[in-house]
């Protein structure tokens, strides 16, 4: 046997990928009438460096991509970059390098090394949502919102981090904790835009029951984060004034309420007190907080503070006085932002009860009865009603629908539906963003830039620094500006766009990215959306992709888009984790992609990323799973270049009338592998295609051993090669062409037909029935699959086993399941 020549990744990969450049390979356009198929991965963040996750998520990506194209559609595979953001500014603060520069710099290396890793791209639509060609359009987008009522401006109580001195979204603040810096969140107020996604939360959270291509924990995650709950308003009439109204989901509990609470942020809050000898101690209290942190007030375990503000409401159904107290546990952001309180059933009212020395009376009894006055925990279970008028006896879940039209009836309260999620504040007091196209003129208020004036050009001779307002505010001549509407001096809105917004719509716009009279085309946009598969971190369960949900509505009100749901399939692949965590930064447990592709090849790189686990699992690194699948690599490449020049010359076939022994055995591996590789590439069970395509590996080897040089086992030695080779290429696209290549063949594997299995090579060709007499077990016999029934009685009579346990006795009946089991009944 001949030397082949050595396995060298670096050589051949590169040589590869300037071929896929120069032929356009990844460049798609709307083929009428042809298929298509939209894949996409969540853009990253230009950081500077890719990692080990987006290598993993991009890998996987491109494995469907190469395998959809090989299946004939016309796959749009886009990448671009979520430009916009802190990290940019922080640079420039630390660095002294200009967010616009250290962007551009840290898109370049992070394009060279995708690129590297052969990710097949349609590079002529990378979207950079810093580019004014893009955030332009964004500017055109708020403004046709502000004209349609969904974007409104008001005073609110903003989660604030002192160390990036902006404001957070709810969702950017975790357990407390600036989602970036970890520092500790306070509450201040400030005059924000906000985008209003509560108008469409009924249907954001309706829709979730129509995605069955997405994982159901992400949809439970939306449900909950949407927070959907029928319950009823009812309407306490106040001493002084007209009433408060509270929600609940709890109206059996009504007759229990025996004081209420007011969040420190309600406006009775400080109105109720005024004049009476409670006022100074209740502004003091509410004042204090309001600067606490919401997360921190939502804690169960928080020690419950309050203070009485000397007011009394009137339980609507007992017609007693109860007191009015305002405490830091109920919150502005959920109901009406006042609560009834039910000591007796809700255990925060109940120790709230016992703080303040408040009567709690039970309005549903467990079997048994209860003493109020001994319980240790509220009772939150069901049972009968009591102390419950007209309800008195009934069981508490069958009351409810009775009191609701109760108070309906009597105009004490509505069946309403509440949510949980509220409108997305988008100002941030930021430079590296979009500016929000507005201004503000004494004489006509908020005024609108007009359409002809777009773009709002960012400017780039900004000094960026760390200080408590936007750096847009410090800048004289973007900030003064002449009002569109009366000509006199007026200013420019100086705070920027959340960057979640640029990410709510990138996806529509990489249909269409050159376009340049709007910001969508909807006729290339028609022919791409939806995106029939989307891959990223489950990380962005909530935010980024129910804001997208929102986005693509509005883009379908105003005739962009003809779905109203943008994403079809959802795939969230799971971390890459390292000594149990995963990788960051800050426990110095990082790979660098860079070294893995220096020191093993990008082939060996993607391998090891899609067979150490499945897409949805985490994925441990290991040092000998990444020398494994090297390994594997190297024995494909052998296995190949060993007998390249020699297979060159032979007609590969997979299909043999007279195959026998060795070549049919063989034949029917690679068969059953075919299908094996393309039904888990289709439920992403990657790794198991991998393993199947290993096996097939193994196989070829065994037969070699055979030593089966007649012409038809080398024509079954070159089909299963070919085969193997196909079945391999979206996973390793490099080494896999090289070898297809030197077999003498011409043309790049993305353009080949994916292999079909013949069914009859799928089927096993032998199958184990069992035989049994009078329905127990007495042998097993291996017999061709099919076989004739005569035949099988005939030889099943015929086995000594079988007619020792028959002893003479006459058989009265055979029951044949085909190709499972013969009973003889004796
Ligand atoms: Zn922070
Ligand atoms: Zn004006």
């Amino acid at each position: 046997m001949k030397q082949a020549k050595e396995y060298d990744p670096k050589a051949i990969e590169e040589k590869w990928q300037a071929v896929w450049q120069k032929e356009g390979l990844f460049r798609v356009s709307e083929e009428k009438g042809r298929e298509k198929f939209y894949l996409l991965e969540m853009f990253p963040y230009p950081s500077g460096k890719i990692h080990m996750g987006h290598v993993r998520n991009y890998s996987i990506g491109d494995v469907i991509a190469r395998y959809k194209s090989m299946r004939g559609l016309n796959v749009l595979h886009p990448m671009g970059w979520d430009a916009f953001g802190m990290p940019a500014e922080n640079a420039a603060i630390q660095h002294g390098v200009h967010p616009a520069v250290w962007t551009r710099e840290n898109i370049a290396s992070m394009k060279k090394q995708l690129k590297r890793l052969g990710f097949g791209y349609d590079w002529d639509r990378e979207i950079a949502t810093c580019d004014v060609d893009y955030y332009g359009w964004e500017q055109w987008i708020f403004l046709k919102m502000y004209e349609r009522g969904l974007v409104y401006r008001k005073s609110a109580p903003v989660n604030y981090c002192r160390q990036c001195r902006t404001v957070l979204a709810n969702e950017q603040v975790e357990d407390g904790r600036c989602w970036r810096c970890s520092e500790e969140v306070v509450q201040n107020e400030l005059t924000q835009w906000f985008f209003a996604i509560t108008r469409y939360a009924d249907e954001l959270y309706e829709y979730t029951s129509k995605l069955p291509g997405w994982p159901d924990r992400v949809l439970t995650m939306q449900r909950n984060w949407i927070g959907k709950s029928y319950g009823v308003e009812v309407d306490f009439p106040l001493e002084k004034s007209n009433s408060l109204t509270i929600f609940t989901t709890r109206p059996d509990t009504l007759y229990g309420v025996t004081f209420m609470v007011l969040a420190p942020e309600h406006p009775l809050a400080v109105t109720l007190p005024l004049g009476t000898p409670y006022e100074k101690e209740v502004l003091t209290f509410v004042e204090k907080a309001r600067t606490q942190d919401r997360s921190f007030r939502a804690d169960l375990a928080l020690k419950k503070e309050g203070v009485f503000t000397g007011a009394y409401a009137v339980n609507p159904l007992t017609e007693q006085k109860v007191p009015i107290f305002v405490s830091n546990f109920v919150l502005a952001q959920y109901g009406t932002g006042a609560i009834m309180a039910v000591p007796g059933h809700d255990q925060r009212d109940f120790e709230f009860a016992r703080e303040f020395d408040l009567s709690i009376i039970l309005t549903i009894s467990p079997e048994g009865g209860l003493d109020p006055a001994a319980m240790e925990h509220a009772y939150e279970g069901d049972g009968t009603m009591v102390n419950s008028g007209i309800f008195n006896g009934m069981n508490n879940r069958n009351a409810v629908p009775a009191i609701l039209d109760y108070l309906e009836a009597r105009h004490i309260g509505r069946r309403t539906v509440n949510y949980r999620l509220k409108d997305w504040g988008v100002s941030r007091q930021r430079y590296w963003g979009t500016p929000i196209p507005i201004i503000y003129c004494d004489e006509c208020g908020v005024v609108p830039v007009p359409y002809e004036d777009l773009p709002v050009v960012l400017p780039l001779d900004a000094r960026v620094e760390m200080v408590g307002k936007s750096p847009l505010a410090d800048h004289p001549e973007f900030s003064r500006v002449d009002c569109p509407k009366c000509g006199k001096k007026a200013r420019r809105e100086t705070d920027t766009m959340d960057t979640f917004v640029e990410s709510s719509w990138y996806f529509l716009r990489y249909a269409c990215p050159h376009h340049n009279e709007a910001p969508l085309d909807r006729e290339k946009v028609d022919y791409w959306m939806p995106v029939d598969q989307y891959i990223g971190g489950v990380e962005h369960a909530v935010l980024h992709l129910l804001y997208s949900r929102f986005f693509n509505r509005i883009m379908h009100e105003l005739g962009f888009v003809g779905v109203r749901e943008p994403f079809e399939n959802l795939l969230t692949q799971g971390m890459v984790i390292k000594d149990g965590a995963k990788m960051s930064k800050s426990k110095g447990n990082v790979v660098d992609p860079d070294y893995l592709i220096e020191r093993f090849g990008a082939d060996t790189a993607r391998l090891f990323c899609l067979f150490a686990s499945p897409p949805e699992k985490d994925l441990e690194w290991s040092d000998k799973g990444v020398e494994g699948s090297s390994r594997f690599l190297q024995r494909l490449w052998r296995l190949v270049m060993e007998r390249a020049e020699e297979l060159a010359k032979v007609e590969p076939a997979i299909v043999m009338e007279s195959a026998d022994g060795e070549v049919s055995r063989l034949l029917h591996v690679v068969h059953k592998t075919i299908k094996k590789v393309t039904e888990d590439v289709e439920r992403f069970h990657l790794n198991t295609a991998i393993a199947a395509a290993m096996e097939l590996v193994n196989s070829i080897h065994k037969f070699l051993e055979a030593g089966r040089t007649d012409r038809e086992g080398m024509q079954a030695l070159r089909g299963a090669i070919d085969h193997l080779i196909l079945l391999v290429a979206p996973f390793c696209p490099h080494i896999t062409q090289e070898l297809w290549t030197a077999l003498g063949h011409e043309g790049l594997l993305v353009g080949c037909p994916w292999p079909v299995p013949e069914e009859a090579y799928v089927r096993e060709e032998v199958v184990t029935v069992a035989v049994q007499v009078n329905g127990k077990l007495r042998d097993t016999v291996e017999v061709e699959r099919d076989m004739d029934e005569t035949a099988l009685k005939s030889l099943i009579l015929s086995l000594e086993r079988v007619q020792r346990h028959l002893a003479d006795r006459r058989i009265r009946k055979v029951i044949v399941v085909p190709n499972k089991l013969v009973n003889l009944v004796a």
